[in-house]
This record gives C-alpha cells, structure tokens and sequence, in this order.
C-alpha cells in the first residue's frame, strides 16, 4: 500500500447481513416500497429508540419535512433551532411557510445554546427544533422544561445519534416527534434514508399519509391534502435492518475511534477536541471534529487543503443559518450575529472517520495533522 493512497472521510461498513437480505429482495421480487423489509426495519428501529411508530422516508431531510408537515407548523409560525446546522433544518421549516428562529452554539460540545431559547420565545413560536450536533446529545432537561411552560412542539433532528443516550434514555425518544438520517457517513446507512419516530397513532398515521401522496384509503386517487412521495424501498429497509443488527458494534467502535485519536493528539497544541463526556452523555463521535483556536494562523479551508495534499480527505463544519446566502437575500438576520457559530464554521472540520477506517490509516492521519499544525 503506497503512503499516498487517498484517506476518504468516510467509508462505511457492510460486513453483515447486508448481502443476504438485499439477495432476498432480488430473489423475491419485493424492490419498492412494498415488501417485508420496511415494517421490520420499522419496528425495530422503533424498539430501539423506544417509541411506539416509526415511519421509513427516503432520508433524513425530508424526515424533517414530515415533522414539520405533521406538527401542522404553517405560514406566519416561528421554529426555534440553532445557527449551527444542516440546511435541511431550516429548508423544512422555511418550505412549511414559518420561519426559523436562530439561537447561538455551545462553545465546548457545539450544541444549541439552551440559556438563549427562552429570550426567542414570542406569541408565534410553535416548536423548537433540537438538533444533536456530531456526538454528543443536546441538554435536554432545560430544554424540555421550557417547552412545557411555553406549549411549544419538540421536533428532535437525532440524525447523528443513532445509538446514543441522554441519561439512559434513547436519543430520538425526547421529541414529539423525531428524525434519523440513514445516510452513509451516519452510524448506520440505507445508502440513503431516514426515520420519523413519536409516541402519538394520529401523528404517525399522519406522516404515513403524507409519504405516500396522502392516498384516500377508501378511494385512491381522491386526495383531501397534499402529500409527497417520500417511500422508502424495500432495499434500503433490507441494508438498515443488517446494519442496525451491528448498531451496538458500530458504536464501540466509534468510540474507540474518538479516543484513539483523542489520546494522540492530546499533545499538540493550538487545537480544540471534541469534549469525550458530559454529564449526561459519553460521546459517541458521529464524526472526529477539530477546531482550529485563535493561536493558528489559518482557518479550517487552509488546514483542510493542508490534509488534502497529504491524500487525507476531511470536510468542514456546518454553515450559520443567519449567513446563507438563500436568506440573507431575502434580508432575514440581518442584525444578528451568532460568534460562536460563525467561529467554529470558520476554524473547524473532521477528519476521517468512517467505521471502514483503519488503524494504520488513522495513524497516518495523526501524523499529517501534526505536520500541517506544526
Ligand atoms: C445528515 C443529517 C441530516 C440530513 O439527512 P440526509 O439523509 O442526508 O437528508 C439532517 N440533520 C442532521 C443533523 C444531519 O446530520
């Protein structure tokens, strides 16, 4: 193996049953959204998150835009959610007609700042928008507790916390309704997919409805609302099910990433690391995040370039809702700033750290990072 070969930032690993159920699709015939796959997946995804329904969709952006959909969030409503995101956050609750209403970041987990929901609250907040960023969850007690006092919605975006728990309890079980992402960079893949998950039948029959153009059940081709075509097949369902089986492997794994690339660049100096525990949560390192501190004189675009010379691949952080271009042009935030948002998207990125890496490529990534800082 030449020193040289390329380091992708992910990789992911099919090494279970993946093959055999995917076989069983082909050998079946059952490739749509029909087939035995999905309800599997479904009930077992559901079980392992604790929740009573789980709904399958066709990835973890349009998850959200079911969530929102299904909360009935409409034109003239205000979402709460952080700066410090993935478009498909905003995209939902923008498409829906309301308008995201942003909070600033967590200096050391990068998660939304809770002590600035409350001030963001006014008469037309519907919901908060939760989002558990890269590994480790949210603080969801305080967040929970001014949901209560307000009568505002929680939609829980745990896209990057398959596995992971907030004082015992599953990630993905808070909301009145939560999503996943099954994208290949996440714990678990489906190529590309996702899930909603709630406790409540009539939001879940809801979010059934809609995925699937909101058929009449008793006459189908009479609609009374607007779905989408948001089905999952039953090929991706046949992946996730083998995937979630090694769910409980996979995590080790991650963390065993996180803390061998934790002990080793401990020593080098000029570098934020991800913080390995919380009090209510050990990280479960979605992704190996670094921010760049004041004392390095270039930025994450820099560094990244830097690693990229050295055939290792790595991606940036999120982007502030308040900066994007889609909507600072209809002069939204305007006289907002979020500095700690707009920091780290300007001095962080991850390094590889697909569950496909190898200790010897993890080695090499060590030591190119020590090169480019030094
Ligand atoms: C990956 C991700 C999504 C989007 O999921 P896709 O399946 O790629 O559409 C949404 N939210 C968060 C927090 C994510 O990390």
């Amino acid at each position: 193996m030449g020193s040289a070969a390329f380091i992708p930032v992910n990789e992911p690993l099919l090494d279970g049953n993946e093959k055999k159920y995917l076989n069983e699709c082909i050998d079946t015939g059952w490739i749509s959204s029909e087939g035995p796959f999905i309800s599997k997946f479904e009930e077992q995804f559901a079980a392992r998150v604790g929740r009573k329904h789980a709904v399958a969709v066709s990835n973890g952006s349009v998850a959200l835009d079911l969530a929102v959909a299904a909360l009935g969030i409409t034109s003239g409503d205000e979402v709460i959610m952080p700066s410090f995101t993935i478009i498909s956050c905003a995209a939902a609750v923008v498409r829906s007609g309301a308008i995201p209403v942003l909070v600033d970041s967590d200096p050391l987990t990068w998660n939304m700042e809770i002590s600035q929901i409350e001030k963001r609250v006014t008469s037309r907040t519907k919901a908060i928008m939760v989002v558990h960023i890269y590994g480790l969850p949210v603080d969801m007690d305080p967040l929970l507790e001014i949901a209560r006092k307000h009568k505002l919605k929680v939609i829980e975006d745990a896209a990057e916390m398959h596995g992971q728990t907030y004082k015992g309890e599953p990630c993905g079980s808070f909301g009145d309704i939560s999503t996943f992402s099954f994208y290949p960079n996440k714990h678990i893949t489906t190529g590309e997919g996702g899930m909603v998950l709630t406790n409540d039948k009539a939001i879940a029959d809801h979010c059934r409805s809609l995925r699937n153009l909101c058929f009449k059940p008793e006459k189908r081709f009479v609609h009374d609302e607007l779905g989408f075509n948001f089905r999952m097949t039953n090929l991706q369902a046949a992946l996730g099910l083998a995937q979630l089986e090694r769910l409980d492997v996979f995590i080790a794994r991650k963390r065993e990433m996180g803390r061998f690339y934790s002990e080793r660049l401990a020593s080098l100096r000029g570098i934020q690391l991800p913080v390995l525990k919380t009090v209510y949560a050990d990280n479960i390192f979605w992704v190996y995040p670094i921010v760049l501190m004041d004392e390095i004189p270039f930025d994450a675009e820099q560094a990244m370039k830097s690693l990229a010379s050295l055939s290792i691949g790595s991606r940036p952080f999120f982007y502030p809702m308040h900066l994007q271009p889609v909507f600072t042009g209809k002069g939204w935030y305007k006289n907002e700033s979020y500095p700690v948002a707009e920091k780290i998207a300007n001095r962080g990125f991850y390094i590889p750290s697909g569950l496909a890496l190898t200790s010897d490529q993890m080695s090499r990534v060590v030591e190119g990072l020590k090169k480019v800082l030094n």
